[in-house]
Parts: C-alpha cells; structure tokens; sequence
C-alpha cells in the first residue's frame, strides 16, 4: 500500500489529493495521497515524525520547497541546481529530493507541441519567482537557446540569469521593454500571480506587438483562461494553459514514486472539467 501526500502551508486548496488518487486508481496500484499540513513552527518536529513513518513519497509546496533541503539525503540535478525541492522518493529510507515543476511544464509544453524546435525558439519568460526558475531551468536544458527574462523588478531577473549560469543567451528587462520588443520572440511564458482569481481582470503586458502564431503561455491555472491568454487568443496565438503543466509535473512526480509512465490524456480531460466545472458521474 503505497503511503503518499502533500506537505505544505495552507494546503487545504490543493488539487493534488485529486490529480494522486486518479494515477493510482489508473496505474493498479492500492494507496493514499493525504494532505500534510504543517504549521512553520512545528515544521522540524513534524518532518522527525515524518521520518519515522511509513510514507513512500511526498510533494512538498510554498513554504517549503527550499526549507526541506537539509532532511535529504540525495537531490537530482534540477533540484541541485534549483535549491528548490516539490518531489521526495523515500528508498530504503533514503530521503531523495527531485524538482518536478520545469520539467513537468517541458512536458507540457512538448505534449502540445510536438513538433517545435526548441534550439530555433525564442523565449521570453513574464517573471522570475520560483516557477520562473524551474522553467528557465527546464527550457534550457530542454535545448533552448535564447531565454530572456523580463520581471516587474528588473534586478531580480538579472540576478536569476546569473546565479543559474546556464549555457544559453539570456537579457534581463524590465515590463514595459518587453511588450515592446515582443515581436522578437515565437514563444511567451507568464509565470507571474498576475490575473489569477480573484484578480481576474489584471494583465501582466499587453500583446499589441506579439506576432501571429507564437506560442503563449500562462502558468495560472485558476482561472484557466486568463486575460492573457484571451488577448493572445485574439491575436491568433498558439495556446498553452497552467493545468497542462499542473498535470504534467503531477504525473512525472508520480512516475519518480511508482516508476509507471501511464497514459494520461483522458484523465487530463477529465481535470480539465473539473477546473471548468463541468460535473462527471463518478
Ligand atoms: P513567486 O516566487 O512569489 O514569484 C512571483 C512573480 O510574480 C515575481 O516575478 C513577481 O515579480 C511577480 N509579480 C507578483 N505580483 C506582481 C504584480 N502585481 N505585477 C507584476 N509582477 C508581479 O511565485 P511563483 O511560485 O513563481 O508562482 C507564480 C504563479 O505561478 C502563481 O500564480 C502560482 O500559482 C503559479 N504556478 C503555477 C504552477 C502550475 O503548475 N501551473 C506551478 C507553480 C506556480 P517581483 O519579482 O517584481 O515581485
């Protein structure tokens, strides 16, 4: 019985109990996924608790995907590179650390897409948070070549270029920049909160100068059609939402637990519905 869950701080929102018990139900496997609430100053009693237990695997969310780092034992190169944990494999007791969010949203993006090329797409990234890291990250090593990166605070963005070091060709800008040089780039990824419920109505930049058929991205799944991507829609964009990545960085998360790769298009759908509403009978 496979013992799985969530750790973070709240978590009572979280779509992952939902998105855990449909892999296993589909994957044959009997076990749980429990949401694991756990309050910041009961953080390292409750993780010593943790270690004792007989779980087999667990997500960690915001605050703690930096905070869990001193309790593994080992780390895979993006967490390594990221300092930043979503994903523990507990193996003979072993607590291993992976990053499943950038390469979850590669996944999304090349499930979408199968035909880009990532080496002749260029990229500007709206943000440099935490999801913006995980995506640079993840673009570059899936064979991009030109990222830059534009944020509210422009410093920010410069100092995530430097401090990843990666092997690709990266400017830092500021918002207003970016809209205008928009025409630049065949693929756009929003990683900022901006627009996301109940702020429905903000945008991030306008997308006057984006040109046809880019690929546009936003990573904010609630709602799932932001004011982003309606304006990129009009503009006869290529769209790409948040859930796709929400789900893809699940499903790998699932696949470092289990070692199943499962195939997963019908249950997307049915998470898709969800997110819109739509009720199914079971
Ligand atoms: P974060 O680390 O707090 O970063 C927030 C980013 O948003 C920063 O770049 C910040 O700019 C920018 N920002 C916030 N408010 C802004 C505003 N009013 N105007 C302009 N820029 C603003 O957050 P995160 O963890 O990266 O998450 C960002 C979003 O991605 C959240 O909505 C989250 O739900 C979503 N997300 C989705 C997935 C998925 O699977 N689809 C996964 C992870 C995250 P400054 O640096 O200037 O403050």
């Amino acid at each position: 019985m496979l013992q799985l869950g969530l750790i973070g701080y709240p978590v009572g929102h979280s779509l992952s109990p939902w998105i855990h018990n449909r892999l296993l139900a589909q994957s044959g496997l009997e076990g749980e996924y429990q949401l694991l609430e756990i309050k910041p100053e009961n953080f390292h009693q409750e993780i010593q608790k943790l270690k004792k237990s007989s779980l087999n695997g667990f997500n960690i969310t915001i605050p703690y995907k930096e905070k869990i780092l001193p309790y593994l034992d080992e780390t895979d190169e993006a967490a390594n590179h990221l300092g930043a944990v979503n994903t523990v494999k507990v193996e003979n007791g072993r607590w291993i650390g992976y990053n499943t969010d950038g390469i979850g949203y590669v996944h999304s993006i090349k499930n979408r897409f199968p035909d880009l090329s990532f080496p002749d797409t260029r990229v500007l990234i709206l943000g440099s948070g935490g999801a913006a890291r995980g995506i640079f990250f993840a673009l570059a090593d899936a064979g991009c070549l030109k990222i830059d990166l534009a944020n509210r605070t422009v410093d920010k963005a410069a100092a995530l270029i430097e401090e990843l070091n990666l092997k690709v060709k990266s400017s830092a800008l500021n918002l207003e920049d970016a809209a205008l040089q928009l025409a630049n780039y065949d693929f756009v990824v929003q990683t900022t909160s901006v627009g996301m419920n109940p702020d429905t109505d903000a945008q991030i930049i306008s997308l006057d100068n984006l040109k046809e058929n880019v690929i546009v991205s936003d990573i904010v799944y609630r709602p799932m059609e932001t004011q982003f991507l309606l304006e990129a829609e009009r503009k006869k964009a290529r769209l790409h939402f948040g859930h796709e990545m929400l789900w893809q960085q699940a499903v790998y998360s699932f696949q470092v637990w289990t070692n199943k790769k499962l195939e997963t298009s019908q249950m997307m759908q049915e998470f898709e519905d969800k997110l819109k509403g739509v009720h199914h009978a079971d």
